[in-house]
Protein backbone atom coordinates (compact mmCIF):
# COMPACT_ATOMS: atom_id res chain seq x y z
CA UNK A 1 0.00 0.00 0.00
CA UNK A 2 0.96 3.36 -0.51
CA UNK A 3 1.08 6.32 2.46
CA UNK A 4 -0.24 9.60 1.91
CA UNK A 5 2.54 11.51 0.96
CA UNK A 6 3.60 9.02 -1.74
CA UNK A 7 0.37 9.32 -2.93
CA UNK A 8 0.54 13.27 -3.13
CA UNK A 9 3.51 13.31 -5.10
CA UNK A 10 2.35 10.71 -7.30
CA UNK A 11 -1.02 13.16 -7.86
CA UNK A 12 1.28 16.03 -8.68
CA UNK A 13 2.63 14.00 -11.80
CA UNK A 14 -0.72 13.03 -12.91
CA UNK A 15 -3.42 15.36 -12.15
CA UNK A 16 -6.22 13.49 -14.37
CA UNK A 17 -8.95 13.13 -12.09
CA UNK A 18 -9.43 16.93 -12.34
CA UNK A 19 -9.68 17.01 -16.22
CA UNK A 20 -12.98 15.03 -16.23
CA UNK A 21 -16.17 15.35 -15.73
CA UNK A 22 -18.17 12.30 -15.57
CA UNK A 23 -22.00 12.52 -15.15
CA UNK A 24 -24.22 9.03 -15.17
CA UNK A 25 -27.00 8.22 -17.44
CA UNK A 26 -29.37 5.37 -18.00
CA UNK A 27 -28.99 2.54 -19.92
CA UNK A 28 -32.60 3.11 -22.21
CA UNK A 29 -30.83 6.79 -22.89
CA UNK A 30 -27.25 5.27 -24.22
CA UNK A 31 -28.69 4.95 -28.13
CA UNK A 32 -26.67 5.38 -31.06
CA UNK A 33 -27.83 8.50 -31.47
CA UNK A 34 -27.42 10.25 -28.29
CA UNK A 35 -23.97 8.57 -27.82
CA UNK A 36 -23.03 10.07 -31.53
CA UNK A 37 -24.10 13.26 -29.93
CA UNK A 38 -21.86 13.31 -26.76
CA UNK A 39 -18.92 11.84 -29.20
CA UNK A 40 -19.27 14.34 -32.13
CA UNK A 41 -18.24 16.97 -28.31
CA UNK A 42 -15.40 15.34 -27.60
CA UNK A 43 -17.53 12.96 -24.97
CA UNK A 44 -16.82 9.29 -24.47
CA UNK A 45 -19.17 6.23 -22.83
CA UNK A 46 -17.65 4.64 -19.90
CA UNK A 47 -18.72 2.57 -17.09
CA UNK A 48 -18.08 4.12 -13.69
CA UNK A 49 -17.99 3.13 -10.21
CA UNK A 50 -20.87 1.16 -9.43
CA UNK A 51 -21.12 -0.35 -12.44
CA UNK A 52 -23.07 2.79 -13.96
CA UNK A 53 -22.95 4.00 -17.36
CA UNK A 54 -21.48 7.50 -17.77
CA UNK A 55 -20.73 10.20 -20.60
CA UNK A 56 -17.25 11.75 -19.50
CA UNK A 57 -17.03 15.22 -20.18
CA UNK A 58 -13.43 16.62 -20.92
CA UNK A 59 -13.15 19.51 -18.32
CA UNK A 60 -10.30 21.03 -16.24
CA UNK A 61 -11.60 21.95 -12.59
CA UNK A 62 -10.66 25.74 -12.06
CA UNK A 63 -9.04 25.31 -9.28
CA UNK A 64 -6.16 22.70 -11.03
CA UNK A 65 -2.89 24.84 -11.50
CA UNK A 66 0.39 22.58 -12.73
CA UNK A 67 1.33 22.82 -8.69
CA UNK A 68 -2.19 20.93 -8.00
CA UNK A 69 -5.44 22.06 -6.40
CA UNK A 70 -4.69 25.41 -5.47
CA UNK A 71 -7.78 25.36 -3.08
CA UNK A 72 -6.29 22.26 -1.11
CA UNK A 73 -7.05 22.76 2.36
CA UNK A 74 -10.41 23.18 1.62
CA UNK A 75 -11.36 21.37 -1.55
CA UNK A 76 -14.98 20.04 -1.42
CA UNK A 77 -15.42 16.37 0.65
CA UNK A 78 -15.67 14.28 -2.66
CA UNK A 79 -12.20 14.90 -3.44
CA UNK A 80 -10.80 14.39 -0.19
CA UNK A 81 -12.62 11.25 -0.17
CA UNK A 82 -11.56 10.22 -3.60
CA UNK A 83 -9.91 6.97 -4.54
CA UNK A 84 -8.03 6.78 -7.88
CA UNK A 85 -7.93 2.95 -7.37
CA UNK A 86 -11.86 2.46 -7.26
CA UNK A 87 -12.82 4.43 -10.00
CA UNK A 88 -12.96 1.93 -13.37
CA UNK A 89 -12.57 5.19 -15.22
CA UNK A 90 -9.33 5.85 -14.06
CA UNK A 91 -7.73 2.46 -14.45
CA UNK A 92 -5.52 3.26 -16.69
CA UNK A 93 -4.39 6.27 -16.36
CA UNK A 94 -4.05 6.72 -12.06
CA UNK A 95 -0.60 6.46 -10.53
CA UNK A 96 -1.57 5.26 -7.62
CA UNK A 97 -2.94 2.11 -9.30
CA UNK A 98 0.48 1.65 -11.89
CA UNK A 99 2.32 1.75 -8.47
CA UNK A 100 0.63 -0.67 -6.56
CA UNK A 101 0.70 -3.18 -9.37
CA UNK A 102 4.71 -3.01 -9.42
CA UNK A 103 4.71 -4.13 -5.70
CA UNK A 104 7.37 -2.21 -4.69
CA UNK A 105 8.80 1.36 -3.61
CA UNK A 106 10.78 2.59 -6.39
CA UNK A 107 10.43 6.74 -5.66
CA UNK A 108 13.36 7.61 -7.48
CA UNK A 109 11.90 9.14 -10.30
CA UNK A 110 9.03 10.60 -8.30
CA UNK A 111 9.44 14.28 -8.77
CA UNK A 112 9.46 15.88 -5.27
CA UNK A 113 7.49 18.95 -5.03
CA UNK A 114 7.30 21.62 -2.27
CA UNK A 115 3.58 22.38 -3.00
CA UNK A 116 2.29 19.36 -2.26
CA UNK A 117 -1.67 20.60 -2.56
CA UNK A 118 -3.18 17.87 -5.08
CA UNK A 119 -5.75 15.40 -3.45
CA UNK A 120 -4.62 12.52 -1.33
S1 LIG B 1 -5.84 10.12 -7.74
FE1 LIG B 1 -4.94 8.92 -9.41
S2 LIG B 1 -5.87 9.79 -11.28
FE2 LIG B 1 -6.14 11.30 -9.65
S3 LIG B 1 -4.34 12.67 -9.82
FE3 LIG B 1 -3.88 11.08 -8.30
S4 LIG B 1 -2.75 9.53 -9.45
FE4 LIG B 1 -3.89 10.79 -10.95
S1 LIG C 1 -11.21 21.15 -6.30
FE1 LIG C 1 -9.07 20.56 -6.42
S2 LIG C 1 -9.01 18.35 -6.02
FE2 LIG C 1 -11.13 18.92 -6.55
S3 LIG C 1 -11.33 18.58 -8.79
FE3 LIG C 1 -10.75 20.72 -8.46
S4 LIG C 1 -8.51 20.76 -8.59
FE4 LIG C 1 -9.14 18.64 -8.27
Amino acid sequence: MLNEEKKRRLCLQCLECCKILAVPIELKYADPESIAFYVNRGCWLATLSGGRLGIVIPFQCPHLTPEGCNIYENRPLACKEYDGTRDPLMSDKCLWIKKNRKGRNNDKNIKRSRHITKKT
